[in-house]
C-alpha cells in the first residue's frame, strides 16, 4: 500500500516519514526535499522552483506533478510514503491518475498531523538541516551533539531560507488555502485520519503505529 502524510508546515512529517520508511520498508517521496536537491544541484527543475520555495509559495501543479511522476515510474512497485505531496487538491486529483494508469501500490491512509499553529512556528524558526544528508535537526528538541555538525555524516548544519519568520507567514497561508481542503477531499474517501502530533517524536509515532 501506498500512504499520504499530510499536515501543516513543522507538523512534523518529514520526521515521522523517516520513522515509517525504516519500520515500514517504505519508499519516502518527499517534494520538498526533491526540490531543495534540484536547487542545490542546480538542475533545470531547480532554477525553476527556487523563487517559490524561497518565498513560501508554492510550486506550480504541474511542474510538481511532473516530478512525482518520474519519481513513481522509476519504482513502480514501490509501496511511497508521500510526504508534502499532495498540497493541492489538483495534486491530490493527478496522484490518484498517477497511481492508476502506472498499477502502482494505492494510497490505503491519508494520515494527518495535527498540530496547533504556536507550536508549529517554535517548531519553524528552530529547524536546522544538514546540508549533505538532509538529517532534521532542532535547536532545542534535537540539537547536534556538536554544534554546527551533523551526528550521521558530520555535515554542515544550516537554515533552511524559507524557515524565517516572514516566509513562514507566507507558507502557513498557502497551507490554509490550498492544503487545509484536502482533509476533506481524503474524509470523502474515507481514506482521513486524524494523528495528535504533539509530544515526543517517538510518542507520535507509537499513535501511527498503533493506528497502522
Ligand atoms: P515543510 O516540510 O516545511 O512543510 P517542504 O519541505 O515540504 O516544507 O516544502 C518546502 C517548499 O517546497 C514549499 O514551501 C513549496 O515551495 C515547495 N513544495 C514542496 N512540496 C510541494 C508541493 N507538493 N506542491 C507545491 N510546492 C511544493
Ligand atoms: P515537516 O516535515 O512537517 O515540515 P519536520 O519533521 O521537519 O516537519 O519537523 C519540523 C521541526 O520540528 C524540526 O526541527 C524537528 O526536529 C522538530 N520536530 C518534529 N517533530 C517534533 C516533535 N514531536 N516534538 C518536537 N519537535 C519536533
Ligand atoms: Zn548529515
Amino acid at each position: 500500500m501506498s500512504i499520504v502524510l499530510f499536515g501543516p508546515p513543522g507538523a512534523g512529517k518529514g520526521t515521522q516519514a523517516k520513522k515509517m520508511i525504516v519500520a515500514g520498508h517504505m519508499t519516502h517521496i518527499s517534494t520538498g526535499d526533491l526540490f531543495r536537491a534540484a536547487m542545490k544541484n542546480e538542475t533545470p527543475l531547480g532554477l525553476e522552483a527556487k523563487s517559490y520555495v524561497d518565498s513560501g509559495n508554492l510550486v506550480p501543479d504541474s511542474v510538481t506533478i511532473g516530478l512525482v511522476k518520474e519519481v513513481i515510474a522509476a519504482n513502480k512497485e514501490g509501496h511511497f510514503i508521500f510526504d508534502g505531496f499532495p498540497r493541492t487538491s489538483t495534486q491530490a486529483e493527478a496522484l490518484e491518475k498517477l497511481i492508476s494508469d502506472m498499477n502502482a501500490n494505492p494510497i490505503k491512509h491519508a494520515l494527518f498531523l495535527e498540530v496547533p499553529t504556536d507550536v508549529l512556528a517554535r517548531r519553524l524558526t528552530g529547524r536546522r538541516l544538514c546540508r549533505d544528508c538532509g538529517a532534521v535537526y532542532h535547536v532545542d528538541s534535537k540539537p547536534p551533539s556538536v554544534p554546527g555538525q551533523c551526528d550521521l555524516c558530520q555535515g554542515e548544519i544550516y537554515q533552511r531560507k524559507d524557515d524565517s519568520e516572514e516566509v513562514i507567514s507566507t507558507r502557513l497561508d498557502a497551507y490554509s488555502k490550498n492544503t487545509e481542503p484536502l482533509k476533506e477531499y481524503y474524509q470523502k474517501k474515507g481514506l482521513f485520519v486524524e494523528i495528535d502530533g504533539q509530544g515526543d517524536p517517538e510518542d507520535v509515532f507509537d499513535r501511527f503505529k498503533t493506528y497502522l
